[in-house]
């Protein structure tokens, strides 16, 4: 089996030859085993505990909420029982007393990963129908059909689905040396690999070699592909990467990298350590839950 990062691992059953049988969804809409996990503000509703859990709720008294036009879908089945996600922003229903709204990033390096995974499910797509109300073709207000999982247009017939943006996310690496570098626009971005969204018409190995260049300057002979994430903010598919270079003379695009720089093995093992210990210095290495921490940990480890 691969590696397999924050937000990834979804345990649930996503039942999507389904989703569009109403007949189906209304059943386990009324089930009394059904459950729905509950967001406010992109923030999902979990009990405190070691680790924190999603605070599941009996349907019944959210479904005034649901039927009443807030957004929700199907997440899926776990091991046979309904499992939704309700946006209740704004509602006026008060909050359940088991839990708490909590950040989803904090949230993701405490939960088991299963539960991060589903909860990154449920916010990508509450996300994406706030920023999608709208047909993309007419402009006409869309509907929302199949579970959550499609939003149709009564005026042109258009259907829109879900999206996925693919980013590449690549460690340069030279021999015993890799590069690591610190995002320009994030304040108190820690080091990490480099990244890009990928663009139409590209392959996901160009859009390795065009970033690299682009931000540090090598020229990159091979990209190898090494594993993927989910990164649920707001709907992002990571694509890890280790690519080899074939320089080690940079040429850094300041506007992307505030800067970039050579590491050895054994320096990018003890940013693991300081990393995975919480301290979050701008020297150090981006936090477990990311992909990029993964991919400079398993390198230094020697398995590139
Ligand atoms: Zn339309």
């Amino acid at each position: 089996m691969e590696e397999v990062y924050a937000f990834g691992g979804n345990p649930l059953d996503r039942v999507s030859e389904r989703r569009a049988d109403a007949a189906w969804l209304g059943a386990l809409l009324d089930h009394a085993d059904s459950r729905v996990a509950l967001l406010s503000e992109l923030k999902p509703l979990v009990r405190a505990g070691t680790p924190p859990t999603i605070a599941w709720q009996p349907l019944a008294p959210w479904r005034g909420l649901m039927d009443g036009g807030a957004t929700w879908l199907l997440l899926g089945l776990a091991d046979g029982r309904a499992r939704f996600a309700l946006d209740v922003t704004g509602a006026a229903t008060s909050v359940p007393a088991d839990g708490a709204f909590g950040d989803m990033r904090a949230l993701a390096g405490e939960m088991d990963g299963g539960a991060a995974a589903i909860l990154g499910e449920a916010r990508a797509l509450i996300d994406w129908h706030a920023r999608h109300g709208f047909c993309a073709v007419c402009g006409t207000r869309s509907t929302v059909h199949s579970a959550g999982w499609c939003r149709r247009c009564p005026s042109c017939k258009g259907q829109h689905f879900p999206r996925v943006d693919p980013v590449v996310i690549m460690l340069p690496v030279l021999g015993e040396r890799c590069l690591l570098g610190r995002n320009a626009r994030r304040a108190g971005a820690r080091f990490s690999c480099l990244a890009g969204f990928v663009e139409p018409g590209e392959t996901l190995e160009e859009a390795v070699r065009r970033e690299v260049r682009e931000e540090s300057g090598l020229i990159v002979a091979r990209a190898h592909y090494v594993a993927s994430q989910p990164w649920p903010f707001p709907s992002s598919l990571m694509c890890g990467f280790i690519a080899e270079a074939t320089g080690d003379e940079l040429k850094i695009d300041h506007s992307e990298l505030a800067t970039a720089r050579w590491f050895s093995r054994a320096e990018v093992l003890a940013m693991v350590a300081r990393s995975t210990a919480g301290d979050g210095a701008e020297d150090s290495l981006a936090p477990p839950i990311a992909i990029g921490h993964q991919l400079a940990r398993r390198w230094a480890s020697g398995e590139f």
